[in-house]
This record gives structure tokens, C-alpha cells and sequence, in this order.
């Protein structure tokens, strides 16, 4: 899921912050090959939030591969898999986070191949729900799945031809984890960082000191090019990464200076920092707003009565 698309349209849009890249035209069903040993197939779910809709990647040459998020509980896209794994044998299925567009299909694919579920853990918040506070996001959280191997942060899993690192990047949701393809400085970076928009972050599922500390960790990565969760790849990561970080800060600096400007309620920021966004990504730019907020109150620049909500009202620190 993605936050704050600038544009509409498909070229790319430019802030001073990060460049965004939107001309990416998905093969829906379609195995591409995009790397030597990496097959990317994306699924019919085009969204607002999914952008051309979820990828799914199979990695591997020989005649065993793993599968990378097998995306939403979808027909069609439980075909086109089925039908680009061939005669292959499937070892491992991994899973970067649960969210609906990513992990359901697990549990079929699974059912059919008998491979192995891997992942950071099954779906947690990344804090406790507050007295009254209504998770906004639960229903895009698949809490039925389970892995199979828990992937402890920088644990391997050796495959035929491959070996596939977990690195844990919380933030987006509280078991996100990206895939290392050793050998290749490729990083599946699933929903973390994406080369069309930055990601929400939305509480309490989500959580933005976790997302921050998770960009730092990546720059002190020598990855080549990132293969993400919607969209086309990252390919200059390292200053793509710096541009996110400038992005959160420059946001970080609007909310304060709405705040500092009068403005205390969530809706009434939305408004004005995400006034050229698509409409229907507002809901969720508020939850954005949240997730600043909650670091900002935090680290003390401001102030709120009770823990910050989504109703709650903000004053300067
Ligand atoms: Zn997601």
C-alpha cells in the first residue's frame, strides 16, 4: 500500500525531495523476466493504494525456485503462477508482510506445491490499540497467516542456485522484512520502499520512528537495485533511500508548521499538505499525519492531551 502519489498521471513527478518513477506498465499474469534467475509476475489488483497491482517474484534457475509474496487471495493470479512455475518444483514461499495483498495466496499456493512458508512472523501492531481507538487498517491485515520458519533479522535460507537473507524493515507494518538475493546486490523490498510512491505508515499497525530507523538501516546496505512489492524496481536505491528520508522530513516540517500556524486538528493538515493527492488516498495521508505525529509528540515538539489519535488535538511542544 503507497501514500501521497503526486500525479495521476504516468509521467514522473518531481518534488526536491525524491523522484518518483509512475511509468511502469505491468504484464498482468505474464512471467517477465527481469534479472538472471528472477521472474517477476504482477496481479490483476490494480489500486489507488496497489498502484498496477501486487508483484510476485519466482527466483532461481534450476529445477527448484522459491516464490516472493504470492500477493491477495485471486484466481487468475493463482493461475498465472501456477502456470509460470511449470514443472519446476516450488521449495519456499516467502512473505515480506501480511498485509491482503501480499500473504493470502500463501496458504493455496502452499496446498499445491507443499513448499514452505517463510516469514518475519504473523501480523502484529507495531503498538497496543489505545482505550476506544479503532484500528482503521484491520481489514487489510491477514491474521490467519502463520509461517512456517520464523526468519530471524539477517538469517539465510539456501535454496537450488539461491540463498534468500531476511532483512528485517519494520515500519510499513511491525514483520516487514525484505529479501537479499546473495550474489546479485538485488533487494526485494517489498512494500518498505517502492520506486512509485513513498508507503504509508499508518498506526498502530504501522509505525514511523520503525520506518526511519529501517531507511537508515538500507543505506548502510551496498544493494544494487531493489525489486519492490507494486511498481517497477529502484534502481539507484542509496539516493533514492536519501530522498525518502529528506520527503519524511520535509513532511515532518509541514505538520509542524501547520501546528505552529493554528491548525489543530488532522483533517484540517490533510487538507493543505495533501492537497494535490488523489482524494481517495486522504484517509490514509491522515493516518500518515498520525505517524508523524506520534514521533513528534514523542520527541516533544508537540503536544497533545492522552496518547495522539486520529481526533485527538495538536499544539505545539
Ligand atoms: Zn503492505
Amino acid at each position: 500500500m503507497a501514500d501521497d502519489t503526486r500525479t495521476e498521471d504516468s509521467t514522473p513527478s518531481t518534488a526536491d525531495d525524491v523522484t518518483f518513477d509512475r511509468a511502469f506498465v505491468p504484464a498482468h499474469g505474464t512471467a517477465v523476466p527481469i534479472a538472471t534467475g528472477v521472474e517477476r509476475i504482477t496481479c490483476g489488483n490494480a489500486s489507488p493504494f496497489t498502484f498496477t497491482g501486487t508483484n510476485s517474484y519466482i527466483v532461481g534457475s534450476g529445477s527448484t525456485v522459491a516464490l516472493i509474496d504470492p500477493g491477495p487471495e485471486d484466481d487468475a493470479h493463482f493461475e498465472a503462477l501456477m502456470q509460470a512455475l511449470g514443472p519446476r518444483k516450488l521449495s519456499h514461499i516467502f512473505v515480506s508482510h501480511t498485509h491482503r495483498d501480499h500473504s493470502p495466496l500463501a496458504r493455496r499456493v502452499k496446498e499445491a506445491t507443499g513448499a514452505l512458508t517463510v516469514a518475519e512472523g504473523p501480523h502484529r501492531a507495531a503498538r497496543p490499540l489505545h482505550a476506544g481507538e479503532v484500528n482503521p487498517f484491520a481489514e487489510s491485515a491477514d491474521t490467519d497467516f502463520i509461517p512456517d520458519i520464523v526468519a530471524a533479522d539477517g538469517a539465510t535460507i539456501d535454496g537450488d542456485g539461491w540463498s534468500l537473507t531476511s532483512v528485517h524493515t519494520p515500519g510499513h507494518t511491525a514483520n516487514h522484512s525484505a529479501f537479499a538475493l546473495e550474489g546479485t546486490g538485488i533487494l526485494f523490498s517489498a512494500d518498505h520502499v517502492m520506486a512509485w510512491a513513498t508507503t504509508i505508515v499508518a498506526p498502530p499497525d504501522g509505525s514511523m520512528g520503525d520506518f526511519m530507523a529501517s531507511v537508515e538501516k538500507l543505506l548502510t546496505r551496498d544493494d544494487r537495485i531493489y525489486f519492490p512489492g507494486h511498481g517497477g524496481p529502484v534502481t539507484e536505491p542509496r539516493s533514492f533511500l536519501r530522498g525518502l528520508r529528506t520527503h519524511r522530513r520535509m513532511r515532518e516540517r509541514a505538520i509542524l508548521e501547520r501546528i505552529r500556524g493554528g491548525d489543530r486538528l488532522i483533517p484540517e493538515m490533510v487538507k493543505v499538505i495533501y492537497a494535490s493527492t488523489d482524494v481517495r488516498l486522504h484517509g490514509a495521508a491522515a493516518l500518515s499525519v498520525l505517524a508523524h505525529l506520534e514521533d513528534l509528540v514523542e520527541k516533544g515538539f508537540v503536544a497533545t492531551d492522552g496518547p495522539p489519535s486520529l481526533v485527538g488535538e495538536y499544539r505545539p511542544g
